[in-house]
Formats: C-alpha cells, structure tokens, sequence
C-alpha cells in the first residue's frame, strides 16, 4: 500500500474528512487516519444524535400541546430503549455512507491511533506514513472533574450509550452541551436538576437568551441550583449525592452527567516530535490559513481552540484544500458572524456580537438595540406559554447588524437565513424594508421599531 500522500489528515471526523475528499476531488492523492468510528464527534457523539434526541423530546412537548387542538392523546413514557434503537441504527447507516463516501472519492483509510515521528511521519498501527501536507483534525472529548467520586458521573459521550432513560438526573455545568442535555431528559420526563457553577445558563451569549432560558427552565420544573462548586459525588443506597464545595447535598440521582467543557485531543499526537506548539491548554493555534507553526501542517477543527462547530470544520478543511490543491491562494476561513444554534426548548439562534460585546467593541453611544417579547400564536390554545424573545444590536450611524439573537419556536431554522443578511452586512433599515411573512415569529424580526 501506497505509504506517501499529497494530503494526510488525522482525524476521521467533520474537518478531516472534508479536507481529504476536498484534496482527493482535486486529484491529490489523500488519506486520513481515524481510531474510532468515522464521522467523529459530530456523527457518533454530537450533533446528529443529539438532534435526533432533541427531535424525541419536542414530539412529547408537541403531545402535550395537541389537547390544546382538540385532539385527544394520551401519549405514554418515551421507549428509551426502542429510541437508542432506531437511533443507533441511523449512525451506523451514517457510518457505511462516510466509508462508502471516502471510496468514491479515493481517499485511503487508516485506523488506529496515529501520532508523529517527525514533521514529515506519522505513525498508526505501526505502520510510517509520511506526506507532503498534514491535517490535524483530532477534535476534542468531554472533561470529567478531578474530584473524589468523579467516576460515578457519566459524560456526554456515555449520554448516547445509556441503555434506559434514568429517573432522577443531575446535568453539571452551564454550556451548550447541558443546556440541550437536560432540556432533553425534562421533556422525555426525568427528573433534573441543573447545576451551574455561577448564577447563568450560556454565559458566553446574549444576557437575553441565557436568562429567557433560564426563566422557561424554571417555568417548565427543571430545578436549577445556581454557585455549585462539586467538591466530591458520593454513592449512597439510593443513587449518588453530588456535595458541593460550600457544603451543599445534592440528590440522591440515578445519573449525573458531566458537561463541563471539552478538551483538545492534542496529547496522543506527540506534537514535540513534530515541533507543532500547543498553548497551554492543549490547542493547537493557527494562522488564518489553518498553518501551524511547521510548513506542511496545518489544523482545523475543533483542535484549534476556535467555534468548535460541524460546519466551521467543513469550511476550514474544504478551504484549505482549495488553497493547498485548487489553485485558491487566497482560500481561508473567516471565522467572523458564525451564526450558531443551541436546540434547546425553545431552541436559540444567534450570530455577532452579543450586546455587551458590541457595547465594548463599538462603545456605548454608538449601540442602539431593538428587543421584543412576545408568545408566539402556538400557544394561543394552550396553558403552557412559551415566549419567544429576540434582539437586533446595531451599529450607528447606519443601524449596521452587528448582533442577532433569538430564543423560540422555529429560531433553529430562522437562523440561517438572517444570518446571511448579517453577513452581507445589512442594516436595520434593510430589514425594515422587508416585507414581513404573516403569521410567523419570524416576522417580528423585520417589524421591530
Ligand atoms: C454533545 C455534542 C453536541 C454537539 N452539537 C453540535 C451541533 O448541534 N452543531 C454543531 O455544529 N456542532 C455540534 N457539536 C460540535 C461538533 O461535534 C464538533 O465541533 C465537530 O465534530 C468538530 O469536528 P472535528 O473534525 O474538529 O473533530 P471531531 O469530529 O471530534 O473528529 C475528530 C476525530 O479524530 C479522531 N482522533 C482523535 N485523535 C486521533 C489520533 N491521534 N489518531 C487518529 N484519530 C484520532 C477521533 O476519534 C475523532 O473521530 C456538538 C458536540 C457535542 C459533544
């Protein structure tokens, strides 16, 4: 087998695969390394069955609503298992297309656990591959606490392995990730409580959103406790206990999970033998062209400490193929207003700046903001009200966008569309000279004064 490549990306998932096949359709001979399943975080662990289960829990919220609607449903308890299931089934079809996808387009596979020889080698399953260009795309993994009893919690990734859905559960942490976790254990019907170590949810969006978020948490019986510092987990008779540092009990929990954060997998590459910094944290750093410190390797993805996002992997893979093998020179990635959506119930999306950002950035005087709160008409025939609430951050003179967010039925898919006005620039007046599509939230977005 062909031991030298134009293009060799470690890393199976969202950005090594798009940059390999990206290369292999400009004819360079590529090749990618992946110890575990293809398709990575994002496939395996991450976005799709996360989506899928987020897709569970709105159909419960939806049951509960059609007695509203006249109908009458009684729907039962979700089958967990039945889910895992299908759900299961769906990712290992996912799986075969990515393999099936890499042979179309004749980029060489290797699997096993690839670190570097040197700046030109890499080595997996004992096998010395070297090239002329890397790509390291190793992604990151979740982060347990170091803290006696941090084993009794599980963490995301053990989240899509739980063979039945766990009564009373404590979600660990204020990030996105705990955010739609807990969201989606509450509609399936667990019991959870929230622990966050401060007094938010998001903290690094729009006050707006992480506080609407919270407020409907609260409304919909989530219990979340605010400044918890777990200092150990304890197992009793009836579940485990998570005691905070200030002496705090909380439980007893059939589950905890730990979303606290992710960590780069820099640690098994050996980067030392290859001379590629890492900063302290582990990540690998970058210039705008994906260029590490060392010619001829680059990295992309969530290993760069940057938006660590599916379609920001894509992009910066499939660019930097088009630089390295398509004759774009000038090919990167610009890594300003990625919008972002966080499926949680409401679901938020968001892009540019939060107000405090812009406010920093632009100063004061210059910001003018345009807010509105409103229940969306799907609630009309309900008790349960869940309102929606959206922001416009503009910049004066010209109300330039430089911020929007919103949190409410439907933002999921109103995002995308906003977000390339934002991109392209547009200014409020833009948006007020769009005729508003009736009845839909979505309205609300150009008809705010
Ligand atoms: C629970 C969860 C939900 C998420 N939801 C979303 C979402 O809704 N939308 C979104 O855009 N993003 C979401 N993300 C983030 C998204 O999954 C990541 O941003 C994306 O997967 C990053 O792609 P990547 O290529 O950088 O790394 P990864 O997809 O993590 O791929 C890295 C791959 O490298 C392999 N690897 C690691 N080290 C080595 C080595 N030394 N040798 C060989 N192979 C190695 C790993 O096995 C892995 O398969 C979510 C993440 C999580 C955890």
């Amino acid at each position: 087998m062909t031991t030298h490549f134009d293009l060799l990306a470690i890393g199976g998932g969202s950005g090594g695969l798009a940059a390999s096949q990206r290369a292999a359709e400009y004819g360079a001979k590529a090749a990618v390394i992946e110890a575990g399943r293809l398709g990575g975080t994002c496939v395996n662990v991450g976005c799709v069955p996360k989506k899928v289960m987020w897709y569970a829990a709105s159909l419960a919220e939806h049951f509960e609503m059609a007695a509203g609607y006249g109908f009458d449903i009684s729907a039962s308890a979700v089958d967990w298992g039945r889910l895992k299931q299908a759900r299961d089934a769906y990712i290992a079809r996912l799986n075969g297309i990515y393999a099936a996808n890499l042979e179309r387009r004749g980029v060489t596979r290797f699997e096993g656990l690839a670190h570097f020889v040197d700046a030109r080698t890499v080595e997996v399953a004992g096998q010395r591959i070297t090239a002329d260009q890397f790509v390291i795309a190793t992604g990151g993994e979740p982060m347990v606490p170091a803290i006696p009893g941090a084993e009794l919690g599980i963490t995301s990734d053990d989240f899509f392995a739980l063979p039945e859905q766990p009564r009373r559960v404590a979600v660990v942490g204020s990030g996105y990730i705990s955010a739609e976790l807990a969201g989606v254990f509450h509609a399936l019907g667990s019991e959870v409580t929230v622990l966050l170590r401060r007094d938010r949810i998001l903290r690094s969006f729009d006050q707006m959103l992480s506080d609407r978020l919270l407020e409907q948490m609260r409304a919909d019986g989530l219990r979340i406790e605010t400044e918890v510092s777990p200092a150990v987990v304890e197992q009793v008779d009836d579940g485990r206990i998570v005691c905070a540092q200030d002496g705090r009990r909380f439980g007893p929990f059939d589950c905890v999970l730990w979303a606290i954060g992710r960590r780069p997998r820099s640690t098994e590459l050996q980067l030392d033998a290859a001379g590629v910094d890492r900063d302290e944290v582990g990540f690998v750093p970058t210039d705008r062209f994906q260029q590490t410190n060392v010619s001829g390797i680059h990295a992309i993805g969530d290993i760069t400490g940057q938006a660590a996002l599916t379609p920001v992997a894509i992009a910066a893979g499939r660019r930097l193929s088009d630089r390295l093998f398509g004759g774009m020179a000038e090919r990167h990635l610009d890594y300003s207003d990625i919008p972002t959506v966080i499926f949680t119930h409401p679901p938020i999306g968001t892009v540019g700046c939060t107000e405090a950002e812009a406010r920093t950035r632009f100063g004061d005087d210059k910001i003018k903001v345009y807010t509105s709160r409103f229940t969306p008409m799907a609630y009309a025939l309900q008790t349960r009200k869940v309102p929606a609430a959206m922001k416009l951050v503009t910049v004066l003179p010209d109300e330039k966008i430089v911020g929007l967010h919103v949190i409410g039925d439907g933002a999921d898919e109103m995002l995308q569309g906003f977000a390339v006005a934002v991109k392209m620039g547009a200014t409020k007046r833009d948006f007020d000279d769009t005729v508003a599509i009736h009845p839909t939230s979505a309205e609300e977005l150009v008809t705010m004064r």
